[in-house]
């Protein structure tokens, strides 16, 4: 059984085609600058990789060059389009009606579309996608597995705003959590390398890639997370601002004569690690940068590893207590230096990192000592593998 995972942004395709008899990855690749004269498209099968440029107006051509390269005779991995069993969509929002993955029906799609303006700008590229495999390829089944979906097991005490609930009753305004696939991916890995049931761990996720979050996952349930309506809230990321004073949005516009829009925009594209930095939204600019004393980049360094850190602590007090702490994404998983800042200061509660085993990187370890009394991982995550399978388990 072959799957195409596909996951649908604003301007660009990413894709990944798993031969599910091994899980192993036929061909993978990114089409970023859709709508653009110089679209690119990055194509690995094998050991091989191409970069094909083309102008791509949008995604109805952006998935078709997509499956045109799958069918390749020089660089393609498909004799035909019969052998994709299914294609599995990531979907960033599924608001409170996905709690886990679906088969995409008519009904499924009004149901995304219902919750669209919870992301307007994620959900409708991702309903794009959908459409235009369904135009490609009618007769194959797709699924949609939910960022938000792992997180629906937060009780209402975690995922209600303390403001007037009528807007929670009428809009859905509610913390959501973002991430889910990872986060309950790498919890679950968790349980495994440590040959331990997840039903009886607390465990506690950061995702640290771009976009960052931490999850406090519960007996393989996640009971809280950083992030909340949208992507926004929380951590500090590579341009967004995580938790804010809400009364900064009045001061600024009020300041700047800003727009709302543009308080958007400055908010989830200007701030965090590229905000405070000035330098860069990547962390091995910024920690390049603090390294050669550069003040900025050492506040925003610093800035980014306390804030999970505090999250860390909030977490714990959450489940009273946690059996494991994981490291994942771009971030934690390669970057063994925010890693040990993070937990320095932990010592008190008796962790303790093991700086050889933390010397590590996109591995799966245990970089705490044998004695700490919490258990530190890093565990590579794997979103489409988890997409694909949710797919495969579905059908
Ligand atoms: P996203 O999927 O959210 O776009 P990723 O999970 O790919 O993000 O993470 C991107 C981040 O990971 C960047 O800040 C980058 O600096 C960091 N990163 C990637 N590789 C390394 C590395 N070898 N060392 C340190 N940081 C790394």
């Amino acid at each position: 059984m072959k799957i195409l995972v596909l996951n649908c942004g604003s301007s660009s395709i990413k894709y990944q085609l798993f031969n599910m008899e091994d899980e192993s990855v036929l061909a993978r690749g990114i089409l970023e600058r859709i709508g653009l004269e110089d679209s690119v498209l990055e194509h690995t099968y094998g050991e091989e990789e191409i970069e094909i440029e083309k102008g791509i107006p949008d995604h109805n051509e952006g998935i078709q060059i997509v499956i045109d390269t799958l069918l390749d005779k020089d660089h393609g991995v498909l004799e035909n389009m019969d052998e994709i069993t299914a294609v599995g969509h990531r979907i960033v929002h599924g608001g409170e009606k996905f709690a886990s993955s679906t088969v995409i029906t008519d009904e499924v799609i009004k149901q995304i579309e219902a919750v669209s303006d919870l992301a307007p700008l994620h959900n409708p590229p991702n309903l794009t996608g959908i459409e235009v495999c369904s135009k490609l390829m009618p007769d194959t089944p797709q699924v949609g597995v939910f960022d938000t979906a792992f997180h629906q097991s937060m009780p209402a005490r975690a995922f209600i705003y303390a403001l007037p609930y009528e807007y929670y009753e009428e809009y859905g305004l509610r913390r959501y959590g973002f991430h889910g696939t990872s986060h309950k991916y790498v919890s679950a890995k968790a349980a495994e390398f440590l040959d331990r049931p997840l039903e009886e761990l607390k465990i506690i996720t950061c995702h640290l890639g771009n976009g960052a979050s931490v999850a406090a996952v519960d007996g393989g349930k996640s009971i809280d997370t950083s992030m909340g309506l949208t992507p926004l809230e929380g951590l500090v990321m590579g341009t967004r601002s995580g938790d804010i004073d809400p009364a900064i949005i009045r001061f600024l516009m009020e300041k700047e004569d800003l727009t709302i829009e543009e308080i958007d925009d400055i908010l989830n594209k200007e701030s965090g690690l590229l905000g405070v930095s000035g330098i860069s939204n990547d962390s091995r600019d910024v920690n390049e940068a603090a390294a050669r004393g550069n003040k900025r980049a050492q506040i925003a360094r610093n800035l980014f590893n306390y804030r999970v850190k505090k999250y860390i602590g909030a977490y714990m007090a959450a489940m009273g207590g946690a059996d494991v702490i994981v490291f994942t994404a771009g971030i934690g998983e390669n970057a063994p230096d925010v890693r040990e800042d993070i937990m320095d200061g932990f010592e008190y509660m008796n962790i303790h990192i093991d700086k050889e085993a933390n010397n590590v990187r996109g591995k799966e370890t245990e970089i705490s000592t044998p004695d700490s009394a919490i258990k530190v991982l890093v565990i590579p995550t794997n979103e489409e593998l988890v997409i694909a399978r949710e797919t495969q388990e579905l059908l």
